[in-house]
């Protein structure tokens, strides 16, 4: 039986879902659109399967083909991004950013991290979250222009002494310098990490420089720019060591004490299904083509921003070197919550994003944040960023304009319609 036969009203939704992705602008820099090869694996069978454990060492009988799947997926990031260990097991990125922390700190630990109202993630410190919770976390923010700030930062570590470092972000428009974290780190004998979860993509492109060899672990979502299933992955250099040995929090140390902080730390049973996703996630991200791919983000990236800059808006940072932007809608006196909300009434689907010094509050912010990487994904080019570019002017200058919306909308579907997805799929 099909879930259309079994239960109608979950594949209406679905069917929605689909169509809703087929026929808007999906512009939220975090998302993208798998290939039907990675949603294959992801209803696989690997789902069955309890696996607790890793390749060769597992505590379930009856995983020789787990292990082909997880030893695909690992050796594959290995080769990727030039590391000789993975861990492909975390269920998601926060669950990767706990597993690093909760190998490299205990409790009651300094750690610092960007602060997410200057473009960093809720588990780099936030005090509401775990990592600020359990933590003494102390957070770094930007400059006046909202680049990264290493003078700040070396000052705040030198000051507080955090034992952990982590640099990444989910709303920052330009390239990270990493041999600049390193000093910071070297400074104060931190541990330093490597948040790569929007950038991973731009990295195996070579759009962005890599950490490697300069952090000493790499946290990174498998979902955004790598364009594979929902899941994270920790990096690292160095070997695990033989299951049972007691080890010391040393940065030899640092494979053994990963693996051990996703299991038994922070996670049960591996999902089988999704690590299956991410070997074929990442065999994609091994072909030339996606090399293309990563470099045409890029250029529709600074497409959109030139455009958008052209008709009077303002940009952090003046602009973008990856795949998003953040634009700082005060000058347009339209706020970044009520942007959003016309943006996805024209079928252009956004979110809205606190400025550096945000003047307002996180919950209705002076800023959207924007990417190209689903639009790259469909295939689309400069050229239609000039044009996606004047629709969002269009949008905030008549943002309380039902009829002007929906005309909007009406010719974002048109275009959508040039640009096929997922044609074969019905649930
Ligand atoms: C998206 C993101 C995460 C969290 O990933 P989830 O899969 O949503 O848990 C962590 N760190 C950064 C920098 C991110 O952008």
């Amino acid at each position: 039986m099909s879930i259309s036969t079994f239960d109608p009203d979950l594949s209406h939704a679905l069917n929605q879902e689909l169509k809703r992705e087929q026929s808007g602008l999906e512009m939220i820099p975090s998302e993208n659109f798998v290939s039907e090869e990675v949603l294959e694996a992801l209803g696989s069978i690997g789902t069955n399967k309890y696996s607790e454990g890793y390749p060769g060492a597992r505590y379930y009988s009856g995983c020789e083909w787990v292990d082909v799947i997880e030893n695909l997926a690992r050796d594959r990031a290995k080769q990727l991004f030039g590391v000789t260990h993975a861990n492909v097991q975390p269920a998601s990125g926060c669950a990767a950013n706990i597993a690093a922390m909760f190998a490299l700190l205990n409790p009651g630990d300094t750690l610092m991290g960007m602060n997410l109202f200057y473009g960093g993630h809720m588990t780099h410190g936030l005090p509401v979250n775990f990592s600020g919770r359990y933590y003494k976390s102390i957070q770094y923010t930007s400059t006046k222009e909202g680049y990264l700030d290493f003078e700040q930062m070396m000052s705040l570590a030198l000051e507080h002494k955090p034992k952990l470092i982590i640099v990444g972000a989910t709303a920052y428009p330009r390239l990270i310098d990493w041999q600049k974290a390193r000093e910071v780190a070297d400074a104060v004998g931190a541990f330093l990490m490597a948040d790569i979860a929007h950038i991973a993509g731009l990295i195996i492109s070579g759009d962005h420089p890599s950490p490697v060899g300069i952090v000493d672990v790499i946290t990174t979502t498998t979902h955004k720019t790598l364009r594979g299933p929902r899941g994270a992955m920790i990096l690292c250099n160095g070997n695990p060591s033989t299951p049972l040995k007691n080890v010391d929090v040393t940065k030899e140390n640092i494979p053994t004490l990963v693996d051990r902080a996703i299991i038994p730390g922070i996670q049960g049973g591996p999902h089988n299904h999704q690590t299956a996703a991410i070997a074929v996630a990442l065999k994609e991200a091994l072909q030339p083509d996606f090399k293309e791919y990563g470099h045409q983000i890029v250029k529709n990236a600074k497409a959109l921003a030139a455009e958008l800059m052209a008709r009077g808006f303002d940009l952090v940072t003046g602009g973008t070197d990856n795949h998003l932007m953040v634009v700082d809608l005060t000058n347009k006196n339209v706020s970044g919550k009520h942007a959003a909300v016309a943006l996805d009434r024209a079928g252009i689907t956004v979110n809205k994003n606190t400025v550096p010094f945000e003047p307002r509050s996180p919950f209705d912010p002076s800023g959207i944040r924007l990417g190209t990487p689903a639009l790259t994904t469909r295939g689309m080019k400069e050229e239609d960023m000039k044009q996606i570019a004047a629709w969002i002017d269009e949008v905030i200058t008549h943002h309380s304009d039902d009829q002007k919306l929906e005309s909007i909308k009406e010719q974002v579907k048109n275009m959508t319609d040039r640009f096929p997805l997922y044609q074969m799929l019905k649930y």
